[in-house]
Order: structure tokens, then C-alpha cells, then sequence
């Protein structure tokens, strides 16, 4: 089921072909991005230049997509020239590493309906990086993305919302491609505070299991308390 493409972990940086980078910092080796926009910080994340080439450090205590990738995570879709639809982009630590990555030919919709936090991603990042395009809009509302065209490669998705599940399948009929990748992360305790955490993302994956053909679950601990992720792929 998982045959496609394996992410290899301990990456030389003469294998330029890869999307993200192993970088020797402090002593330790450490997960990067290269840089889109040479010089720019996006939350005081250290820079790094090897060869000429600057990367960023990508801190997978900020970043749950980091997090996942330090957890084993074995399908990792983004690439360059992917597009991709964020929902939840707040002020966009995760989107800027995507952005990295997709390059100056990928996209990145991001929404975010907190009209504060999106101007911060907007002064932090979308301001900074053409590939990225802000959506102000709440994500219950698709059909109000003017600015998104066609259909994108992947959908990601953390808005910590109770019904964040339903919210992010209605994107997906939308706007993901047939076969296209979906990452879902689910903050247990924002869906029911009762519940066990186990329960709760049980009852997502069978949400998900209805369009979709899940690929893994990612429990994020230890560097996000009471997050997984679910990524899966679009059957439609
Ligand atoms: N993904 C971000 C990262 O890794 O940097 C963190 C996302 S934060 C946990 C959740 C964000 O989703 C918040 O900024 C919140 O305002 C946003 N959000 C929640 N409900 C939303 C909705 N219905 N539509 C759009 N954004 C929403």
C-alpha cells in the first residue's frame, strides 16, 4: 500500500533532488529546508549556509508536519512545483517550509479566518513569498475561495476545529485532485474533552475511510501533546 515515495531519512546535501535536508547544527543533525527567499526568517528559525546555499532550520516542536516527518512518516507528496491548499495556516511556520519546498512554480492557498494571525502571515510570509496566496475566509465556506484555480495536489489541514473532519472533506471534494493527498491533524481534545484520545481518532479515521484510503496515522507526541496525524490519499 505504501509504495510510493519513501522518504529517505538521513539525506546527503550532494542529493539536491530532495525535498527537505539533514543539516549538521550544534552537533546534531538537524531537519532544513532551502531557503525560498534568501535572508528571511519566519519565527527567528536559525539559517544555515552550506555550499552557498542557505536552508532553514525546520523545528519540528513548531511545526507538525516536522513533527510527523521525525515520527516515521513514510509518504511525503510535497514536492516541487506541488500545489497545495493549507487550512488553518495561522501565521504560517508550517506554510513557509511548504512554501520552500513547492518552489517558485508550486502554490500554496493558505486560509486562515483569524483576521489577526493573518496579518502576521501576511507581514511574515505571504508578503515576502510569490508562491504563496492568503485566503482571509473561514474554511466552512469553500465556495468563497475566489483565488483558488483547479484542482491542487494536496490538502492540509489543521484548524483544531470539532467538526474539522467534515470541514476538510467538503475542501476536498472541492479542490483536491482525484488521488490527491490529504493530512489531517487532529487535536484530540478540541473534538470532545471526554473522550480518550484513541476513541476520538478512531472516530476520524472512519470519517476519513468513507472517501478516502488511509496511509498512515502519526501520533506527533513527543513533540505535540495530544496531536496525530492522519494522511491519506482521495478516492472520490
Ligand atoms: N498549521 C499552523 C502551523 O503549523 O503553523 C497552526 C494552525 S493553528 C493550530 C489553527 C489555526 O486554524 C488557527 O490560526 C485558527 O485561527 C485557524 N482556524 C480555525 N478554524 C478555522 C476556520 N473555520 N477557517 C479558517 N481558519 C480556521
Amino acid at each position: 500500500m505504501l509504495k510510493e515515495i519513501k522518504i529517505k531519512r538521513e539525506q546527503s546535501l550532494k542529493e539536491d533532488s530532495y525535498e527537505f535536508f539533514w543539516i549538521n547544527s550544534d552537533g546534531e543533525k538537524k531537519l532544513a529546508t532551502q531557503n525560498l527567499v534568501i535572508g528571511n526568517q519566519v519565527y527567528k528559525e536559525k539559517l544555515i549556509t552550506k555550499k552557498g546555499i542557505e536552508y532553514r532550520l525546520w523545528d519540528p516542536f513548531r511545526s507538525k508536519l516536522a513533527a510527523a516527518i521525525m515520527n516515521e512518516l513514510e509518504i511525503f507528496p510535497f514536492k516541487n512545483k506541488s500545489t497545495v491548499l493549507y487550512l488553518g495556516v495561522s501565521t504560517g511556520t508550517t506554510a513557509s517550509h511548504i512554501s520552500d519546498i513547492v518552489g517558485s512554480t508550486g502554490i500554496v492557498f493558505g486560509v486562515e479566518h483569524a483576521s489577526r494571525v493573518a496579518r502576521d502571515f501576511l507581514d511574515r510570509v505571504a508578503s515576502h513569498r510569490t508562491n504563496v496566496i492568503p485566503i482571509l475566509q473561514d474554511a466552512r465556506r469553500p465556495k468563497e475561495y475566489f483565488s483558488v484555480f483547479g484542482k491542487v495536489d494536496i490538502v492540509y489541514v489543521d484548524i483544531a476545529q470539532p467538526d474539522q473532519t467534515n470541514i476538510a472533506i467538503e475542501n476536498c471534494k472541492m479542490y483536491l485532485k482525484n488521488d490527491g493527498y490529504f493530512f489531517l491533524v487532529i487535536k484530540t481534545r478540541s473534538i470532545d474533552v471526554v473522550k480518550s484520545p484513541k476513541r476520538i481518532i478512531e472516530e476520524e479515521i472512519e470519517k476519513v475511510k468513507e472517501y478516502f484510503e488511509i496511509l498512515q496515522v502519526i501520533d506527533l507526541h513527543p513533540y505535540d501533546k495530544d496531536h496525530a496525524m492522519i494522511i491519506a490519499k482521495f478516492l472520490k
